[in-house]
């Protein structure tokens, strides 16, 4: 695996032919959530790359962003061992050479969800996922189910810029308890990784929205979002200071 920290350095482990690229986005402190996309992307092109990038325009709380895990070295090892042939790992001078003053916005879903409580966080997104994507070309991108409206934005911004990749989604990877495998469920404390997976249970239960919020706020949720939508059901919800999301069919 070749492991790349610029823009020129990149194009250079890009410039040798593959039948086909995969291109898998993260944030880093990697889980099996993400090996499943990469194992996907390895599976169905040519050439596989991944980038680990903490993206700090999409965090709209600076604790948040402090407090984000990270390990370079065990994503590295995972990534190689999985099959990525290139490990793009910039830092913020090589994505914002501009300094973020150009971004792209998206004027209606993104304002929903996610979006209503995280102000300027998809804009963060959008932005830094058209500028790897012009980065790397790929055939194919691979996002995870567990952010739904972000996977909707990123598509709808494919389509709404003419640009020429497969977005493909990838379904939630949960633990055996349920809980949806988040880089987030790190911090969490071992009294509150044992009610995290309430937050899937209630979700997929059946019962109605309301019961369904008494429940996790008896359980010890704070609540941020429950609704639904799009044929699913979406919830954020914090335990203590980590704030969670999930989503299902309905
Ligand atoms: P992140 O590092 O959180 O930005 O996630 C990078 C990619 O992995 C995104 O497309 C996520 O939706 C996806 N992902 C994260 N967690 C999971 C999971 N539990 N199951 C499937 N995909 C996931």
């Amino acid at each position: 695996m070749k492991v790349v920290k610029t823009v020129s350095e990149l194009r250079a482990a890009l410039a040798a032919p593959a039948s086909s690229t995969g291109f898998v986005p993260t944030m880093g402190a990697l889980h099996e959530g993400h090996a499943s996309l990469i194992r996907r992307s390895v599976c169905e092109n040519g050439r596989t790359v991944a980038s680990v990038y903490l993206n700090p325009t999409q965090f709209n709380s600076a604790e948040d962003l402090e407090k984000y895990p990270v390990s370079p070295a065990a994503d590295a090892a995972l990534l190689e061992g999985l099959g990525v042939d290139v490990l793009f790992a910039p830092d913020y001078g090589e994505m914002y050479p501009e300094g973020y003053r150009y971004r792209v916005i998206e004027n209606g879903f993104s304002g929903l969800l996610c979006g209503a409580s995280r102000p300027g966080h998809f804009e963060g997104v959008l932005t830094v996922v058209m500028k790897l994507l012009n980065l790397v070309r790929p055939d194919r991108a691979y996002f995870g189910e567990k952010d739904w409206q972000q996977y909707r934005l990123i598509e709808g911004m494919k389509e709404a810029f003419f640009m020429d990749v497969e977005i493909v989604p990838c379904p939630i990877v949960r633990e055996p308890s349920g809980l949806a495998m988040s880089s987030r469920n790190r911090r969490l404390t071992p009294d509150e990784l044992s009610l995290a997976p309430a937050l899937y249970r209630e979700l997929s239960s059946g019962r109605t929205v309301e019961e369904i919020r008494k429940n996790l706020e008896g359980a010890g949720f704070a609540v941020d979002y429950l609704e639904e939508r799009e044929g699913r059901l979406f919830a954020a919800a914090f335990l203590g200071k980590v704030r969670l999301i999930d989503n299902v069919p309905r």
